[in-house]
């Protein structure tokens, strides 16, 4: 028999399941001391280890289920909001967007005649295309006699109530 004794000192953890009482070795299974009887506890730390791991498996974490939620809840967002930035219709922002699309358009139709003064009967006045550059005339919402002008550039349409000047 090998001559290995435990090092000195009670207090060290004890390795296997060696009876407190009398340091004599047992059975991994032994709940008490083959010598004197005492009990012996299991080190309890090893067992527990599976059962934790058990209760994760199997069963929905409400991780699995969160994150993927924000993140399309995030991208719907996102969505609405790029194509949400625009002016609305009805507002006057929306109707010089309208009416600066319009004129770029009759602009490119009559190179030779470029608009300069906003003619908003010009522009509703079917081309030769068949099709007019504006629907319909189009007033501010916040002054109805508030006027559609040509900026300075020759290219964005400004309202003489709503556009502050430069
Ligand atoms: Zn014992
Ligand atoms: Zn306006």
């Amino acid at each position: 028999m090998a001559n290995d004794k435990p090092a000195a000192g009670g207090a060290a953890p004890l390795p296997k399941n060696v009876c407190p009482a009398c340091k004599t070795p047992n059975e991994l299974n032994s709940l008490t001391c083959k010598k004197c009887g005492e009990i012996i506890k299991k080190s309890g730390k090893g067992s527990k280890a599976p059962q934790e791991y058990d209760a994760t498996e199997g069963s929905f974490s409400p991780a699995c289920i969160v994150i993927p939620a924000v993140l399309i809840l995030g991208a719907v967002l996102f969505f609405l909001l790029a194509v949400g930035r625009g002016p609305k219709p009805g507002t006057c922002e929306y109707n010089q967007g309208q009416l600066g699309k319009a004129l770029w358009r009759y602009n490119k139709a009559h190179p030779e005649s470029r608009m300069t003064t906003l003619n908003q009967d010009e522009l509703i006045r079917p081309s030769r295309g068949g099709k007019p550059q504006l629907k319909e005339r189009l007033t501010c919402p916040v002054d109805p006699s508030a006027r559609y002008e040509i900026d300075t550039d020759g290219v964005t349409v400004i309202c003489t109530r709503c556009t502050k000047k430069r």
